[in-house]
């Protein structure tokens, strides 16, 4: 397996393989792999000929007072999961490779965007959005793998994907979660052990409105508030969002109706921002 860190490098490989009549996943990352990204590029290896995992911490989706410059990074343990995992080549490419002197081009959206993260976030979908068509225009892969545990950039990338008739397929997998419950992330890795445990709210939370859902709750104030309850039942947590959403408007419901994403966003102290979320139709 290949580490590739050029543009040019990574069009030479698609060619080549092209020519052969293969067809090829992408999977893209920020690095730092565990097994919630392993499951993707299972996913993909499965049903490509050839994966291209990209490994970038993406500038553009920082905010000014984001964790860009402590974003964790280890390219050698990453290579591995990669190798194991059947992938074929990684794209790491340099900032300056993303985005030469005097790069203005950007994708952009709005409606789905003005929601969850990216009230909080303001540039962070703007900066998914333009990396992703990036990607997209570089490795043209046939399909492009993206994990539920964001939810709402699985629907943004899925948007764009059809408004702008990009030629490739979005394939959306499940959320992978510690054996504690906690959903996998790079960022868990910034919590010391008092956070990491008092960090199992989050899951707990989801798990409740889960289940409050499946047995006919339908009022999603009931539903919000008992996940807020227990939420709050942490001294670290401070509660972002607790949102329930039609997952194709990202607008608030009155009621639980239809296909609903119920996401939240914790941050854990001054130590992590740390989201989860279940979705269901009802
Ligand atoms: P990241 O490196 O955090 O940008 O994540 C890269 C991709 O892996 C995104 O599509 C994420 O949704 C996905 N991903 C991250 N954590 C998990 C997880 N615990 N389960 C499933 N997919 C995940």
């Amino acid at each position: 397996m290949k580490i590739v860190t050029t543009v040019e490098g990574v069009r030479e490989q698609v060619k080549a393989w092209r020519k052969e009549g293969k067809t090829v996943g992408l999977v893209p990352t920020m690095g730092y792999l565990h097994e919630g990204h392993k499951s993707l590029i299972d996913r993909a290896v499965k049903e490509n000929d050839e994966v291209v995992v990209s490994v970038f911490v993406n500038p553009m989706q920082f905010g000014p007072t984001e964790d860009l410059d402590s974003y964790p990074r280890d390219l050698a343990a990453d290579a591995k999961l990669c190798e194991a995992a059947g992938a074929s080549i990684i794209f790491h490419p340099e900032p300056e490779e993303m985005y030469k002197d005097g790069f203005c081009s950007f994708v952009d959206m709005s409606g789905l965007t003005n929601a969850l993260c990216g009230l909080s976030r303001p540039v962070h979908f703007r900066g998914v959005c333009t990396v992703v068509t990036k990607l997209f225009n570089i490795v043209t892969p046939d399909r492009a793998y993206f994990g539920e545990k964001d939810a709402q950039q699985l629907a943004v990338v899925k948007r764009m994907v059809r408004d702008l008739n990009m030629p490739l397929e979005i394939v959306g997998c499940p959320i992978i979660r510690e054996a504690d419950g906690l959903a996998k992330s790079s960022r868990n890795t910034y919590l010391p052990p008092e956070a990491r445990q008092q960090a199992l709210v989050l899951s707990k939370s989801i798990f409740l409105g889960k289940k409050m859902v499946e047995d006919g709750e339908r009022d999603p104030e009931k539903v919000k508030q008992a996940m807020r309850e227990v939420i709050n039942t942490a001294p670290l947590a401070d509660i972002d969002y607790v949102e329930i959403v039609d997952v194709n408007t990202m607008k608030s419901v009155d009621v639980i109706k239809g296909e609903i994403l119920c996401a939240i966003a914790v941050k854990m102290g001054s130590y992590a921002r740390l989201i989860d979320n279940f979705m269901m139709t009802v």
